[in-house]
């Protein structure tokens, strides 16, 4: 299941901008503008993570984070705060009122990421493992690589993104529709085939010999990572002889 993100930011493109990236790396995200309706939804239901924005309208960031702090059951909700560029002592009272972290606008959106990435693996450690492995296939989420049988698989940033997707959730079938959007992003248009293409060139990359195909195609569905890969055993082939 994937980390749950709730964003809390007026700034309509910068909210776009982060969602867009969020959702690349697998989160599922959702988004307000205001901080009194982000403290509404906070009742209703918990994300994993908060990135609230410090100026708000309705209620300020930082009165929002002071008031999660103070109830038992957001006490320890993860928080990044946006704070404005150069207010040194506004970080520090960010901190005071007990965000995990802060991030000074304008950032980098590699940097966000990166930075929700450490506070969940503190907070979440189960929600987002460096690593994600199934049978002999192992990925590396920080460094891009991705290796089967302990062999380097050269994969380019398309289908590294396709098989971390599929990886997240295995047994989860996909249709092309939410592949495009969970691999490609909801704003880029592009022909639904296009993941057939995708995922042949994946299962060409990752699938080599006789090694058993990880990813299965459900007629009418679409695609899913078999969550029985590497669970039932092969046939073991003995050395020498
Ligand atoms: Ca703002």
């Amino acid at each position: 299941m994937p980390a749950r993100i709730l964003i809390v930011e007026d700034e309509q493109p910068l909210t776009l901008l982060l969602r867009y990236n969020l959702e690349a790396e697998g989160y599922e995200v959702e988004a307000v503008a205001r901080g009194d309706e982000a403290e509404v939804r906070l009742r209703e239901s918990l994300p994993d993570l908060l990135v609230l924005d410090w100026m708000l309208p309705g209620l300020s960031g930082i009165e929002l984070c002071r008031r999660l702090r103070a109830r038992a059951e957001t006490e320890h909700l993860p928080i990044i705060m946006l704070t404005a560029r150069g207010e040194e002592s506004e970080r520090l009272r960010g901190l005071a009122t007990g965000a995990d972290d802060y991030i000074v606008k304008p950032f980098s959106v590699p940097e966000l990421v990166a930075r929700v990435r450490a506070v969940l693996r503190r907070a979440r450690p189960e929600r987002v493992a460096a690593t994600l492995k199934a049978g002999d296939i192992e990925l590396d989420r920080e460094r891009h690589r991705v290796f089967r049988a302990g062999r380097e698989i050269p994969i380019g940033p398309t289908e590294f993104r396709l098989l971390e997707f599929f990886m997240q959730s295995p047994g989860r079938v996909f249709s092309r529709e939410q592949l495009l959007d969970g691999v490609w992003g909801r704003d880029v248009y592009i022909d639904e085939r296009t993941v057939d293409v995708h995922v042949g060139r994946l299962r060409k990359l990752i699938n080599r010999g006789s090694e058993v195909d990880p990813i299965r195609t459900v007629r009418g569905a679409g695609y899913a990572f078999d969550e029985r890969f590497g669970k039932t055993a092969e046939p073991a082939r003995k050395v020498g002889g």
